[in-house]
C-alpha cells in the first residue's frame, strides 16, 4: 500500500500560486506597545477578558513573562516594558491544539514527496488565524521509509518555518525492525506517538511486525493513532464500481463504505485489547464506528476517538455536485444519520478531540479532471476554519458547552499527547497560549482571508457566530485580527512528555 500512498500523496502537478489577502476586521480591543520595548514579546498585560481557567470563567487579568503565565488575578497593575491588551469583552480560552495537520517541509510547496502546497509557514498562519497555537503534524517517511530522517528534515523547517508550536507524529508505513527502533529515538525526543495506517494493504501482511510496534509504543507510554479503514474492503468496493464504469469521484462514499471503518475500528479495539497498549482512532466519521468504540470503551479499554470538521457539517450528497472531489478525503463523508451520531459524540463526551486533517491542495488540484477512485488527492484545507465553525455552530447553537469546546479544541489533546499542563489549559506555570474570542462577532467565510494557499475553504459562504479575535502563542501576540504578528521562526519544535490517559 506504499504504492497507495504514492498514488494519494505523490502527484506533484504544481500548485496554483494564489494571492493570498486578508480583510481588515473591527478590532474586539486595544494593543498597546511599549514605547521601550524590554523585550516587550515576552511581556504581556492581558486584561479585561473572561478567562477560561479551570474554574470555569472569570473576569481576571493574566500576566505572562518569558512565555508563561505568571500572574492570574483582578485588577492587575501594568508595568514598565510590557505589552498591554485590552481584551474587555472577548472570551480568553487555552490556544487550540490541532492534532492532525499535513503540511509540506519544502520552503517553497509543493514539494515532490506530498504535494501538499502550505509549509509550517502557511500552516502557522492558517492555525494563528483560526485560534491554535500549537499543531500536531504527521511526518511522512521518505522513500527508504526513513523515519528519523523525515524527522530530521522537519525539525529544520519547524525552525525556520513555523509561528504556530508544532509537535510530530511519526509514520510507519513497514513494520520493518528500522520501525521497531526507531521508537526509542522517537521518544527520547519527545516525540511520543506513533501513526499507522491500517487502511493500506502491508497492515494485514506485516501484521504481526505492527503489533509489536503498538505493544512496544504502549511499554513506552507513547500513543498509537491509527486510520482506520480496511483495505480488502475498500479495495473489492473500489474494484466492483470500476467493473461497473462507477470509476469517478461521485462513487468515493461507495469505495470506501461504512463497514470498511468499522471493521477497521473493531480490529483497532482488538489490537488495544491483546497489547495493553492505547489506541486513537483518528478521523472518525460513522455513527456505527463510534459505536464501537464506545463500547470498547466501557469495557475500560483505552480507545481515543478523533473526529474531523467535514464530517460534521457535509454528506456524501456532496459528491454528485460538479465541485464534489473538493469534499474527497478519507474515509468519506457519510449520512445525516452520521452527522446526528457525531454531534452526540461531540456533546456527551463520546469524542474526545476535533482534529482538522489539514491535507492542502489547490481546488485545481482537486477538481483535476483525470482523478478518479483510483487517483485522487484526499484531504481539505481545514485548519483555519475548524474552531471559527465548531465555536459557531457547537457552542453558540447550543449543541455543546464551553467546556466541552475547551476539552475538544485543547485539553483532551494536550493531555494524550503529553503536553498537559503546560498547554491545553491556562493556569499560573502553563505556556501563555490563549485564544481571544468575540463571542457576538458574526463573520462570513470569505476565501479572502484564507491563510493557506489552497485559497479555498468547504464551507465558504456561511455565515458564524463568534470569532477568534487574537491569538497569543507563549505570551507573543501572533494574530490581531487579520494580522499575522509574529515571524516565522518563532514557533518551536515541542518536545512531549508521555501519553496521559483521559479515563
Ligand atoms: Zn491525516
Amino acid at each position: 500500500m506504499r504504492g497507495l500512498a504514492r498514488r494519494l500523496f505523490c502527484q506533484g502537478l504544481g500548485a496554483m500560486a494564489l494571492s493570498i489577502g486578508c480583510r481588515p476586521h473591527r478590532p474586539g480591543g486595544e494593543v498597546v506597545r511599549p514605547r521601550d520595548p524590554d523585550d516587550p514579546r515576552q511581556r504581556l498585560l492581558l486584561r479585561g477578558a473572561r478567562i477560561y481557567t479551570e474554574r470555569g470563567l472569570q473576569r481576571l487579568d493574566l500576566r505572562a513573562r518569558g512565555g508563561r503565565i505568571t500572574e492570574l488575578a483582578p485588577a492587575l497593575e501594568p508595568q514598565r516594558g510590557e505589552t498591554r491588551l485590552d481584551a474587555t469583552g472577548l472570551l480568553a480560552l487555552p490556544g487550540g491544539i490541532d492534532p492532525h495537520v499535513h503540511l509540506s517541509s519544502a520552503a517553497t510547496p509543493p514539494d515532490e514527496d506530498t504535494g501538499f502546497c502550505d509549509n509550517y509557514t502557511h500552516g502557522s498562519e492558517a492555525a494563528l488565524a483560526g485560534g491554535l497555537t500549537s499543531i500536531g503534524a504527521m511526518i511522512f517517511p521518505d522513500e527508504h521509509d526513513d523515519i528519523l530522517g523525515a524527522v530530521e528534515t522537519h525539525t529544520r523547517s519547524v525552525a525556520e518555518q513555523a509561528i504556530a508550536d508544532v509537535f510530530m507524529h511519526a509514520v510507519a508505513f513497514t513494520s520493518a525492525a528500522s520501525s521497531q527502533a526507531a521508537l526509542a529515538t522517537l521518544e527520547r525526543r519527545g516525540h511520543t506517538s506513533i501513526k499507522l495506517f491500517k487502511v493500506m494493504v502491508q497492515f494485514e501482511r506485516q501484521r504481526s511486525g505492527f503489533v509489536e510496534i503498538i505493544r512496544e509504543a504502549g511499554r513506552r507510554r507513547m500513543l498509537t493513532l491509527l486510520h482506520c479503514e480496511n483495505h480488502q474492503i475498500n479495495d473489492e468496493a473500489t474494484h466492483r464500481l470500476i467493473a461497473e464504469g462507477k470509476n469517478s469521484l461521485r462513487y468515493f462514499a461507495e469505495s470506501s463504505p461504512v463497514r470498511s471503518e468499522v471493521k477497521a475500528v473493531r480490529d483497532a479495539i482488538y489490537l488495544a485489547e491483546q497489547t495493553g497498549a492505547p489506541v486513537y482512532v483518528v478521523h472518525l466519521s460513522s455513527a456505527a464506528a463510534l459505536t464501537e468504540c464506545v463500547a470498547a470503551r466501557r469495557r475500560g479499554l483505552p480507545v481515543y476517538v478523533e473526529t474531523r470538521p467535514m464530517y460534521l457539517y457535509h454528506t456524501r450528497a456532496r459528491y454528485e455536485r460538479a465541485d464534489g472531489p473538493l469534499f474527497v478525503g478519507q474515509p468519506p463523508l457519510r449520512g445525516p444519520e452520521d452527522i446526528e451520531a457525531l454531534w452526540d459524540g461531540l456533546r456527551r463526551g463520546l469524542i474526545d478531540t476535533i482534529g482538522s486533517d489539514h491535507a492542502p491542495f489547490t481546488a485545481a488540484e482537486k477538481l483535476d479532471p483525470l482523478s478518479n477512485l483510483e487517483e485522487y488527492r484526499p484531504g481539505t484545507p481545514s485548519l483555519q476554519m475548524m474552531l471559527p465553525m465548531l465555536f459557531s455552530e457547537g457552542v453558540a447553537r447550543g449543541r455543546i458547552t464551553l467546556s466541552r469546546f475547551v476539552e475538544l479544541t485543547s485539553t483532551n489533546a494536550a493531555r494524550l499527547f503529553g503536553l498537559y499542563p503546560r498547554k491545553g489549559v491556562i493556569r499560573r506555570g502553563a505556556d501563555a497560549d490563549l485564544t481571544l474570542w468575540d463571542p457576538g462577532r458574526r463573520q462570513t467565510i470569505d476565501v479572502d482571508m484564507l491563510r493557506s494557499r489552497a485559497g479555498y475553504d468547504i464551507n465558504e459562504g456561511r455565515e458564524v457566530l463568534g470569532w477568534p479575535i487574537y491569538t497569543i502563542r507563549r505570551g507573543e501576540l501572533a494574530y490581531a485580527d487579520g494580522e499575522i504578528t509574529a515571524a516565522p521562526g518563532s514557533g518551536r519544535l515541542l518536545a512531549r512528555g508521555p501519553h496521559q490517559p483521559l479515563r
